[in-house]
């Protein structure tokens, strides 16, 4: 018998190519804005102010000291430069959007979010800040943009390899999606169609950077990949990559990508349900296989040894993953099985799938 709870999160999106340009007029307009904050990185602001043309006399300041992570000091001058404002638009990537969350955390305001690249994090309610090198993350409502202008047009020029690993990320959302704290029926459901999109956008993109339809795939998986995490939550990959991440200080993108088909090898035997909707979603009739050989095509390195990770390494980390593992994970995570995920996932072997 299926039982669950779903709380459905609200938010306007308007989703095509050249929506930005076309759109965000109307969008701002929408919230009777006068006194706007744009925030927008130093590599984004030229196409901001391009974008905001049609009502430059609302912008009343420009926030663009965007750093990745969002310390807490650049947090509270972009709060200072919000004095008076009565929207937030921001255009830029995750690092961008987090900086008008961080905004808006302590202020109320509404955000309008043009993103660029496929981090996801305009459709969530989850807030980052940084303090030196201690991250704190949370969850409120206040944070989560009121509308999200998606305009593929805009992701032409973020390059190859930044899509790949950005679109890859929101591959393991979608994944986890379906073993996640909070998952539903709708998070699966928005979670199989994400990972449709990437799974043809992303060679596409990584073929031809500048395909437009392939562009507009990844965009739309990205969108659906956010929705889906932002109502299931993350589980045990999450988990894994978080405390290899902390410990070795591994490159994130790289982490996630390697790790995923290991943990969905892991889980599948006891998962049979989300094992063939991630396999029809991958077009393939193994989803471990398919998605291990689509990571290889992309150019994902061969195993954690690839970056620099030594075999005995990945055993000093079991202790705290099995503390963070979720206790409902498919399958149960025990000291050994985690070991054998971890030194698959570290030697770069095919993943096996063991039945249990
Ligand atoms: P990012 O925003 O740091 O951008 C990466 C680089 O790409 C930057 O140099 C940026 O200027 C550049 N860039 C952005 N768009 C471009 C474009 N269209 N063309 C060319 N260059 C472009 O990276 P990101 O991957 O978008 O976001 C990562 C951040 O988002 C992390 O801090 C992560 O924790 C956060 N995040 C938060 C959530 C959440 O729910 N709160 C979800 C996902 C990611």
């Amino acid at each position: 018998m299926t039982t669950f709870v779903y709380d459905a999160l609200p938010g306007r999106v308007v989703f095509g190519p050249g929506a930005a340009s076309a759109k965000l007029l109307a969008e701002v307009d929408a919230f009777g804005a006068r006194r706007i904050l744009l925030v927008a990185g130093a590599s984004e602001e030229a196409l901001a102010r391009e974008l905001c043309a049609p009502f430059a006399d609302r912008i009343a300041a420009t926030f663009s000291d965007v750093r990745p992570h969002v310390p807490v000091e650049i947090a509270e001058s972009a709060r200072e430069a919000a004095a008076g404002a009565d929207l937030i638009l921001c255009v830029g990537g995750g690092s961008t959007t987090g900086t008008a969350k961080a905004v808006a955390l302590t202020t109320g305001l509404p955000i309008v979010a043009v993103p660029t690249t496929y981090a996801g994090s305009e459709v969530t309610p989850v807030w980052g800040l940084t303090q030196g090198s201690r991250k704190t993350t949370g969850t409120d409502p206040v944070v989560l943009p009121r509308t999200v202008v998606y305009d593929p047009d805009l992701t032409l020029t973020l390059p190859a390899t930044l899509s790949v690993a950005s679109g890859l990320n929101a591959v393991a959302h979608c994944v986890e999606a379906f073993w996640a704290p909070r998952r539903n029926p709708v998070s699966s459901a928005v979670a199989e169609d994400g990972i449709r999109h990437l799974a043809a956008g992303l060679p596409a993109v990584a073929a031809d950077p500048e395909d437009g339809r392939a562009r507009a795939d990844l965009l739309l998986g990205a969108y659906l990949a956010g929705s889906a995490f932002a109502v299931a939550g993350s589980g045990l990959h999450h988990k894994i990559c978080h405390v290899l991440g902390g410990a070795f200080d591994l490159p994130h993108a790289e982490t996630h990508a390697i790790v995923l088909p290991y943990v969905l090898a892991f889980n599948a035997p006891n998962a049979p349900g989300a094992s063939s909707r991630i396999a029809s979603a991958l077009g393939r009739e193994d989803p471990v296989t398919g998605l291990y050989e689509l990571g290889n095509k992309l150019g994902v390195p061969a195993g954690l040894r690839e970056l620099g990770l030594r075999e005995a390494d990945v055993d000093t980390v079991l202790d705290d993953v099995l503390a963070l593992a979720p206790a409902d994970n498919p399958t149960s995570v025990t000291p050994d099985g985690l070991t054998a995920l971890l030194r698959a996932a570290w030697a770069g072997t095919a993943p096996m799938t063991e039945e249990t």
